[in-house]
């Protein structure tokens, strides 16, 4: 079997090579035999309300995850030691046509998730999400979900009636039993709104909001902890909206939102998802073209890495537990 593992810094120089996620071998979904975490793009953002170039993010974040060491100094987790791990590649869009870019993108991750592959997925908008909960609901019924944003997405329709925006995934992972509403928690929003109809309706289906200030008084430890007891036992999904950053920290994005949260908050929360049966996750909604100097690709390609961290904590506790029984 082939050993799916980063190429190593000391060998080959960081910033040489071709970049994939974390320097990664790149094998296509049907050749991933033995791959366990599938690190993969999706260059989609046709469901942007805002600032488009989310389409972008992918390679921005492969450019700066080529970057990335593979010890985690600060849990002692080496994800690839946990996990085999690949790259591959993006999902297939059709930049023309959302709903097809959807059946598509759906389509590639069915295949990820049917072959056993736990997916982390770089967008792309945030309607990225829902054709990856599609494929994962299908596999592991309705999932629990930590869901950091600046918005809630959770928006019924857009410009008279158009339900699918990367500010409604979640409304419609909701009506189509993807994620299961008493099971998520969001944290981080904030700011304007167009009328509140977003907020009202995710807090009458049982979502936990926390918005930025409450994260702030009570501490991210406080609020973590909460967020682990809501989405319990079950499966859960990992969705980090590059917005839930403050725009001083990550400016790369389409609908930033002052105020937010700051990096090193971030890195820890994400850690603190230790624990969870986390059956994917995602990070979304970097737009290089407003980035300054790849600051925001930088930020997200480190969170991406706390995600995997997690999810090959995740992956191999499964593992052992398969093996026990
Ligand atoms: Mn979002
Ligand atoms: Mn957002």
């Amino acid at each position: 079997m082939p050993r799916y593992e980063p190429a190593f810094g000391m060998d080959v120089p960081r910033f040489a090579g071709i970049a994939t996620f974390m320097k990664l071998p790149h094998v296509r979904p049907e050749e991933a035999e033995g791959v366990e975490i599938g690190i993969l793009g999706v260059p989609f953002d046709l469901g942007t309300t805002n600032r488009p170039g989310a389409r972008f993010g992918p390679r921005a974040l492969r450019e700066a995850a080529s970057m990335l060491r593979r010890l985690n100094q600060a849990t002692g987790v080496d994800p690839f030691a946990l996990a085999a791990c690949a790259d591959l590649g993006d999902a297939p869009v059709n930049p023309a046509d959302l709903q097809d870019s959807l059946r598509r993108i759906e389509a590639f991750l069915d295949g990820v998730v049917g072959r056993g592959i736990v997916p982390l997925v770089a967008g792309g908008d945030h309607l990225t999400s829902l054709p990856v909960l599609r494929a994962l609901a299908r596999r592991h019924g309705p999932l629990g979900m930590v869901h950091f944003d600046a918005h809630t997405d959770f928006y019924d329709a857009y410009f008279g009636g158009f339900r699918y925006t990367h500010g409604t995934p979640f409304r419609r992972a909701a009506e189509e039993g993807l994620i299961d509403p008493r099971r998520v928690v969001q944290i981080g929003i904030r700011v304007t709104l167009y009328d509140g109809e977003d907020v009202r309706f995710a807090r009458s289906a049982g979502v936990r909001i926390v918005p930025i200030e409450e994260l702030v008084d009570r501490g991210f430890a406080a609020v973590m902890a909460e967020a682990r007891a809501v989405v319990g036992t079950g499966p859960v999904y990992a969705s980090f909206d590059i917005d839930a950053i403050d725009p001083s920290q990550a400016p790369g994005t389409g609908t930033p939102e002052v105020g937010g949260i700051d990096v090193h908050s971030a890195q820890r929360m994400i850690r603190l998802l230790d624990g969870l049966d986390l059956v994917g996750a995602d990070l979304v909604e970097v737009s290089p073209s407003y980035d300054m100097g790849g600051l925001t690709a930088w930020t997200g390609a480190n969170l991406m890495f706390e995600l995997l961290c997690v999810l090959a904590r995740a992956a191999a506790r499964r593992r052992a537990d398969q093996a026990s029984s």
